[in-house]
């Protein structure tokens, strides 16, 4: 039991630039072995502690390619820095860099096209408060209307305005959005997010008469959320096992 609250507990350091390396990655190698990657398409970020710079995947390479040395270091004005010669996404550098460069309490934003989460960003009604994932997101999810590829810097304010104090945000009719005061947080959030597109998207499939919990239930289930299991807490807690899941099926993920 004491080994089991010691591993829970332990800290994460994700302080230097090689410790964000190796945890973006197992934010990329996680998406693809949980189905949420999309060929060499859409991205995740986070930012260099004490530099004006973040890290991004190099566009061309599939989630499952991805290494430490192969993330792109990128300042805020487009430039790559370093050793880095791969090109990044140029609709992934508008979305991550407007929103890490003015946004100093976030760390890490991930971006998906799954299947679940584009359906849901088709719905009108949005996030439905009916299954107690989607509860968890209950006046913390953000929709933000579709401009077409995010090719132009100046969507980035009005993502801004979209997201605003939120842990997420609907790209309507192109994917979802999570962001994270760190590397873990990010993740659980955007996997407890997928989670909840996917029940609904079955849910609504089905076509049955749906039972919805009472609003001050969700209101009171979603005040728990924020105070037991509020990330970081929550994605620290969690993020360790899934290290430990990517050295048993996916054992090249640390690279060199
Ligand atoms: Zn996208």
């Amino acid at each position: 039991m004491n080994v089991v609250k010691d591993v829970v507990s332990r800290k994460i350091a994700i302080d230097t630039e090689q410790e964000v390396r190796l945890n973006l990655t197992a934010v990329y190698r996680l998406l693809s072995h949980f189905g949420m990657d999309d060929l060499i398409f859409t991205h995740a970020s986070a930012r260099i502690p004490g530099e004006d710079a973040f890290l991004i995947n190099p566009f061309g390479l599939m989630f499952r390619e991805i290494t430490p040395e192969t993330l792109v270091k990128i300042d805020y004005e487009g430039r790559i820095l370093g050793r880095d010669t791969n090109p990044a996404n140029a609709a992934g550098f508008v979305i991550h860099s407007a929103i890490l460069k003015d946004r100093p309490d976030l760390d890490c934003v991930i971006h998906t096209h799954t299947r679940a989460g584009v359906a849901l960003s088709c719905l009108a009604d949005g996030l439905m408060p009916i299954n107690q994932f989607a509860i968890e997101f209950y006046d913390r999810i953000g929709y933000h209307d579709y401009e077409g590829i995010a090719f132009n810097l100046d969507e980035g304010p009005r993502l801004h305005r979209d997201l605003a104090q939120n842990v997420a945000l609907v790209l309507r009719n192109h994917g979802l959005l999570t962001v994270g005061a760190n590397i873990p947080a990010a993740f659980y959030f955007m996997y407890y997010l997928e989670q909840a597109a996917r029940v609904q998207m079955d849910v609504l499939a089905s076509g049955r008469k749906i039972v919805e919990p009472p609003l001050e239930v969700v209101k009171s289930t979603a005040r728990q959320y924020t105070s037991a299991f509020n990330p970081p807490a929550a994605g620290h807690r969690m993020w360790p096992s899934l290290l430990r899941l990517l050295d048993q099926v996916d054992p090249g993920w640390r690279g060199a």
